[in-house]
């Protein structure tokens, strides 16, 4: 579901720390991301660089390295960590050809509670190979007092992905209403939000449009490993600049950032990930609260669960309205297989893949 282990970048020609210190503060969400961050030598510098400039600073992590987070857990015993997990052991480690993985980043997220870590979880991405494992994933998680974040299957540059849709997609829509459901019964605000975030992606898998508009390049942005600056990392058009060529302020006022706005205002990609999707859903004044729609929602919603009634469902999302129009490609298990990989250099063109959509 995600190329970019084919694609690894030339470590000494990675964004480096002195770099990432020309970001500006008062970022609400800050997340390093990859590839694999676990890999970064330097990634503990990093996070000393990144985390003042942010009220939340994550880390999403495939978790098969998580010993290299300890000494950050220690640190900074508030910094989110999410381990990405797809299901039960025989599943997650077939989607993702890891070995051992389930095992190694179950263990590993439990020792980083263990050390104080107070924001851990796992991401999944739902897809049909994984999606009546959801709920059990979700109580697992609880259980443990772990977070659990989703999102579905994505075309992105970021992703060198085109091609992800899911096979059924009916049948995956609505196994996550009951993933829904079962958010909704919990009294966490967060999770209750995580069930209209799902919502959105009960929308996103059926290909039909975003819940609430998209936000680029105005409340998120995308720093990629050359140290570009893109509006989001799904369109490699939107390009705003270079971190080590321009400052932060020529690249936001700068050319190309006025004319990606109105990019984004006309963008037709059907995009719901989790990060730009959360961003959407918060007030613009106070990003701490949500908006007014996700917010009733919820309201209407947890009574409904409260009350023992059914949500509906048909109320936000179409169900007969499938998207069909796509070539759907099988998504092989890597588990076992060798791939010759070849490291991408800065000079070449980093995301070869062609025009492509979400739908
Ligand atoms: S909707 Fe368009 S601008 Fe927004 S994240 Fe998706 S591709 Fe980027």
């Amino acid at each position: 579901m995600c190329f970019i282990w084919k694609h690894p970048t030339l470590p000494h020609e990675e964004v480096s720390v002195e770099t990432l210190s020309r970001l500006p503060g008062g970022f609400d969400n800050l997340n390093v991301s990859g590839g694999e961050p676990t890999l970064r030598k330097d990634l503990r510098e990093i996070i000393d660089v990144v985390h003042p400039k942010a009220r939340i600073v994550e880390i999403s992590s495939n978790g098969l390295h998580w010993e290299r987070l300890e000494p950050i857990i220690r640190k900074y015993p508030g910094i989110k960590v999410r381990f990405s997990l797809e299901g039960s052991e025989e599943t997650n480690n077939r989607i993702r050809g890891e070995d051992n993985g389930y095992r190694t980043k179950v263990a590993g997220l439990r020792r980083l509670r263990e050390l104080g870590g107070t924001d851990l979880g796992f991401a999944c991405v739902i897809q049909d190979d994984n999606v009546d494992e959801l709920t059990k994933l979700y109580e697992f998680c609880t259980e443990e007092g772990f977070e659990f974040a989703t999102s579905a299957l994505h075309n992105a540059f970021q992703f060198h992905k085109a091609d992800n849709f899911p096979y059924d997609r009916l049948r995956v829509a609505r196994e996550v209403e009951n993933l829904i459901t079962a958010m909704l019964r919990t009294n966490n605000a967060k999770t209750m939000f995580r069930a209209y975030l799902n919502l959105g992606l009960i929308r996103k898998i059926l290909g039909q449009d975003r819940l609430i508009p998209c936000t680029a390049g105005t409340d998120f942005i995308f720093v990629d490993p050359w140290s570009d600056i893109y509006a989001c990392n799904v369109r490699d058009d939107l390009l705003l600049g270079n971190l080590v060529r321009e400052s932060w302020g020529e690249i936001i006022a700068g050319p190309a950032a006025v004319r990606m706005r109105g990019e984004v205002a006309a963008c037709k990609q059907n995009c719901w990930m989790v990060t730009t999707a959360r961003t959407a859903m918060r007030n613009s004044l106070i990003p701490q609260l949500p908006k007014t729609k996700p917010l009733l929602w919820v309201l209407r919603n947890k009574l409904r669960v409260t009350l023992g009634l059914p949500i509906d469902f048909e109320r936000d999302i179409d169900y007969g309205d499938v998207r069909a129009d796509v070539s759907v490609s099988r998504r092989d298990s890597y588990l076992g297989v060798t791939v010759k990989r070849l490291p991408q250099r800065a000079s070449e063109r980093h995301y070869p893949q062609g025009p492509f959509f979400n739908r």
